[in-house]
Order: C-alpha cells, then structure tokens, then sequence
C-alpha cells in the first residue's frame, strides 16, 4: 500500500486556477475611504501591473510563467501522504490524507507566491520589496524568493515574533534580507503606535501598515503580501491542483478538505481546485481551521474593513474582529491576522465553505500525536487542520463511517520548538477571545457614506 504519491516533474500545473470565475456572486470591490471601489491605477503605486491585474481578474485560468515553475520545481510537485500510522493510533476507519507544504526551503506553503510575486515585480524593474511577517514563514519566503530574482527585501517582523523564534531571523538574513522588530521607529505608523503603547508587542496590522507606508514613499520599492490579496490565493491553488491529480493517481477523493486559516491562502490554495468541483455538483466540504483566540470567521463581523491597523489599505468585505484587534499572544503566529481573504469571507457568508475554531491546547495536542505517528513536527498553524481532522476522524470511528479526508501540511514546526517546549511542559492555556473585546473593537469599523 503506497504512502506517498508523488507527480513528476512533468505533472507540476502550468496554470493557477482563479475561483471568482466560478463564484456565484462577483467578488465585493474594495473601496477607498471615499467608498468608492478603488481604481487598478491606485493600486499600481505599491504592486506591479501584472499582480493588479490578477488581483482583478475573472479569468479562470492564468498560466504560470515559466521562470516561475523553473524556481517552485526546486521543491514541486509536493507530495501527497496518506497518514497509515495516524489513522492507526486514531482507530479510525476514515483515510487520512495530507499534502505535505513544509518542503519548501522556507519550511511552508508561502514561498509559493512569493517566487511568483517577485519575479512580477523584478519584471516590472522594481529593486526592493518591503513587507511584514509574523512568525517569520512569509518573511522567509521573500527573502528566499527575492534571491531568486535578485531583489533586495525589508521585513518588519512582529515584535513578539521577533523575539520568540530568533532563527527565523538568522534565516531571512541568510537569504539577504533586513529585519526590523515592528513597531520601528522608522515610520509613521511604528512612531504613532510607540507614542501610546512604548511596549506594544507588535501586531500584523502595524506591521503591515509600516511596510505600505515605506513602499507607497519609494519609487523603487514595491510592497508584497504573503496572504489574503486574490492574486495571493490564486498563486496556492497550485496545491489543490496537485492534489486532485494525485488524487486521480490512486482513485480516490476526498469527502472533507481542511486546513488552517490565517489569512485564507493556504486555505484557498488547496480547497479552490476542489471547489470547482463542488460548483458542477460534486459533494465535497471544505473546512476552514482556524483559532479560539482569533476566531475571525466564526465570531468576527462581515463587514467593510482596512488590512492594516493604521487604515493604509483599500477597505476589503470580509469577516473581522476589527483592525485595531490585539491578538494575544498564542503560538500559531500566521493565524493571529485580524481579517480574511475576501474570497473565503465570501464564500463563507454563501455557506459554501465551513468554518471551525479550536482551542490553543488541543492543536498542540494533535500536533504531538502527529509527529509521534508521521514522524512530521508540524507547524503549531498546520496543527489546527491536524485537531480537526482528528475531531472529524473520530466521529468516523463512532460512526463507522470510512470518510476520506485530507488536510494541508502548511508548513513544519522546527523554529516553533520553544512553543513545543512550553506546551511538553504544561504551560500553555487556552484563550477564547471575550466577547466583549470583539464587540469593542468592532464598534471601530470604518464608517462609510452610503455602506
Ligand atoms: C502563514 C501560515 C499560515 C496561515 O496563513 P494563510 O494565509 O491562512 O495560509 C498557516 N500555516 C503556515 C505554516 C504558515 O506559515
């Protein structure tokens, strides 16, 4: 019985695969503080036009360019494992899939639109990108991928982040990139929230809001997102469409797809490709995994919202807990994002995907179970797919029931040790973000004429 199914080479997509051409409804626009959409022009000033343009695009299919597949060949076509030793501990009479993202260089599923963000933007002759990243995997991936193509990249790096996961660090600047603990004091952003909060442990939105505002000041500098933008998500369906050929290979098809949910990309890397499936009438769910403590889909509203914490961004419909929202600081740094991709919010708000959030503990629970079953240590993010799929794969075995399901390995947890360390020695907690703050925080949505 096989293992791994892996693709040649050969097999690797030549195209992404853009959902909104299959969406029932057309995507909401984003809006500038006029509430009026935002013209593609305005976007021009921090991405390149070929990213806009995607960003946009109703297209269902966009070829990948081949200096593009050239680079994701170095760790593409990813394999696909069927998890024999966890579905044995589980019991379980469902089969256990996972497509495994952590062998990237960069240890995730980002360098995947990081390679094709920056060659977009050293085509267009851009010389920098400025980004952010929070537990330091997207940061990795442009640093990693701005080698590639050679382009130099800033990362303001969450504070908090910064401090726990050092190696991250080391790792970008390996790849040649600068890092900054965020809030700085380099820009506007940074200072205004140093002013109030000297000791603010940082969060996305501030991150974010710092980069912008350094690539919207530099004619040479571009800014790049490791998530959330529709052209973010279009460039990880590479992972589903491997997936579904890979599926194919051994004849079988998930009944359940799952994986963790920060900003929705690995998310809509690997479900969207099974989605459109789902649009000609197959029956296939897909299930969004994300946070107690960030509980962005299952608690937060959906509503017009910036990205960023400073309101630098276009306004996006999406589900939020409010830009200005804190997340604490638990151990799943890339789900800790105030917002969503709007095409998840969407097609959540449409009941065309589900959506579950799992407590701190039990993540770290299903995470120790895997590594001791697969072998794998996973990302403490790719830990929430792993507790729900094992929530799912019980109620198989009590059931009786032989689902098939398959989860995204977005990534691997070796510079997450020391949150390991911590949950081996019984001190880490649950949190379920309150209420009240949520609601606090949602009373700060912008307010728009006519909305
Ligand atoms: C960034 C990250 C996530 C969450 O981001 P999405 O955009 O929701 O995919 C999940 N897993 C890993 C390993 C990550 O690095």
């Amino acid at each position: 019985m096989y293992t791994k199914i892996l693709l040649p080479e050969s097999e690797m997509p030549t195209h992404w695969y853009n959902v909104v051409a299959d969406m029932p409804i057309a995507p909401a626009p984003y809006l500038g503080p006029d509430g009026n959409p935002v013209p593609p022009e305005a976007m021009l000033a921090i991405f390149p036009e070929a990213l806009v343009m995607q960003e946009m695009s109703r297209e269902r299919w966009i070829e990948i360019p081949e200096p593009v597949r050239d680079v994701l060949r170095l760790w593409r076509p990813s394999p696909l494992y069927r998890a024999h030793r966890l579905e044995q501990a589980l019991k379980t009479p469902a089969r256990i899939y996972y497509k495994n993202e952590s062998v990237s260089p960069a240890g995730s599923h980002k360098p995947n639109t990081a390679v094709a963000q920056a060659w977009y933007n050293s085509q267009a002759g851009i010389k920098r990108l400025a980004t952010e990243t929070g537990a330091g995997q997207w940061g990795c991936a442009l640093a990693l991928a701005g080698q590639m193509f050679g382009i130099e990249v800033r990362v303001y790096m969450v504070k908090v982040s910064y401090e726990q996961k050092p190696y991250r660090r080391s790792m970008m600047e390996t790849w040649g990139a600068e890092v900054f603990a965020s809030p700085t004091n380099m820009t506007e952003s940074g200072r205004r929230v140093l002013a109030v909060h000297p000791d603010s442990p940082g969060s996305l939105g501030i991150a974010i809001s710092e980069a912008v505002e350094e690539a919207a000041s530099r004619a040479d500098t571009n800014y790049a997102l490791g998530s959330v933008l529709n052209h973010v998500l279009l460039h990880q369906t590479i992972i589903g469409e491997e997936a579904k050929k890979q599926f194919e290979l051994i004849g079988d098809y998930p009944d359940m797809v799952f994986a963790p949910c920060g900003g929705g990309s690995n998310f809509g890397g690997i479900a969207f490709p099974f989605f459109a499936d789902k649009a000609v009438g197959k029956e296939v769910q897909l299930v969004a995994v994300e946070p107690t403590s960030c509980p962005t889909l299952t608690k937060g509203a959906y509503a017009y919202d910036w990205g960023d914490s400073a309101g630098l961004t276009p306004l996006m419909k999406m589900y939020t807990l409010g830009h200005d929202f804190m997340p604490p600081g638990i151990h799943a740094g890339g789900l800790r994002y105030h917002g969503d991709s709007a095409l998840v919010s969407q097609l959540y708000r449409e009941r065309l995907i589900d959506a579950v959030a799992v407590p701190q503990l039990e993540t770290f629970e299903a995470g120790v179970l895997f590594a001791r079953t697969e072998g794998i240590v996973p990302a403490p993010e790719s830990c929430h797919a792993i507790a729900a799929v094992i929530r799912e794969a019980r109620r198989c075995q009590v059931d009786g029931e032989p689902k098939t399901l398959l989860f995204n390995l977005s990534g691997h947890g070796h510079f997450d040790m020391s949150s390991f360390d911590r949950f081996l020695a019984g001190e880490l907690e649950d949190y379920d973000y309150p209420q009240e703050a949520i609601e606090e925080s949602l009373r700060h949505l912008p307010k728009i004429a006519g909305l």
